[in-house]
């Protein structure tokens, strides 16, 4: 089938690409033995989150949807020493297994994991004046995404990237009366995204070990 050709393709490109690494392997079995739900980035989506954060030398990096920290290994990782990453999780046990996770990795110094429900805390980071975030990293509960970007948008600066997941949901986003309310959700974003004229916009659908599903990679231009 289909699937299993991408699926392939993606181990293929993923041995050949991405050297065995210990500290991210590892943080996913911890997070498998702890009972956490596989929905983490492939490890060819981690190291394209990792490479963009580079390219534009992020020095602060925000993601919305922590889970076991594989995600926020790879963005970690792609910091300078004195960089930071905050990221937001509402669930106390994916907070503690990524607590775990990131200090086998070595990067809990860079990184902050902020507990509880993702708008607050972007509220308490914009009340703070939190410098503006470099890279800003969307991936939690779909129906809150056009919130998460109204926030992305309050703590951005002309130059921010903003990458949000999850936004073709198997081709449902095509759908206007899906009756679903992570696709209304992903809509009323996109449109949302559409119609901002700070930001340029651009959205890839993806194959491979994750299935059929995409990003946007939005930059904040003004
Ligand atoms: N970025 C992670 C990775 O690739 O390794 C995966 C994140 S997972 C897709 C989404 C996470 O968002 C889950 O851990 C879930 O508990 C969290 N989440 C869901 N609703 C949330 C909310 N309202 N505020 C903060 N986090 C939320």
């Amino acid at each position: 089938t289909p699937a299993d050709q991408w699926t392939a393709v993606d181990a293929y490109l993923t041995s050949l690409l991405l050297p065995a690494d210990p500290a991210l392997d590892q943080a996913l079995r911890v997070s498998q033995t702890a009972g956490l739900p596989a929905i983490q980035v492939s490890p060819l989506q981690g190291k394209l989150l990792h490479l963009l954060a580079k390219s534009i030398g992020a020095r602060r990096i925000l993601e919305i949807g922590t889970l076991g920290g594989y995600s926020t290994i790879w963005l970690a990782r792609a910091l300078p020493p004195d960089g930071v990453l905050i990221t937001l999780e509402l669930d106390p046990k994916h907070a503690a297994v990524a607590r775990e996770n990131l200090a086998g990795a070595g990067v809990s110094e860079r990184v902050e994991i902020h507990l509880g429900k993702a708008l607050d805390s972007l509220a308490r980071l914009a009340e703070e004046n939190q410098p503006p975030f470099d890279l800003i990293f969307i991936d939690a509960d779909k129906p809150n995404y056009p919130a998460y970007f109204e926030w992305s948008l309050k703590l951005s600066r002309p130059g921010t990237l903003i990458v949000a997941d999850n936004i073709i949901r198997k081709g449902r986003i095509i759908e206007s009366h899906s009756g679903d309310a992570n696709v209304e959700g992903m809509r009323r974003f996109l449109e949302r995204v559409a119609g901002e004229p700070r930001v340029s916009t651009a959205a890839l659908q993806t194959v491979g070990s994750k299935g059929y599903d995409g990003f946007a990679l939005i930059l904040v231009e003004q």
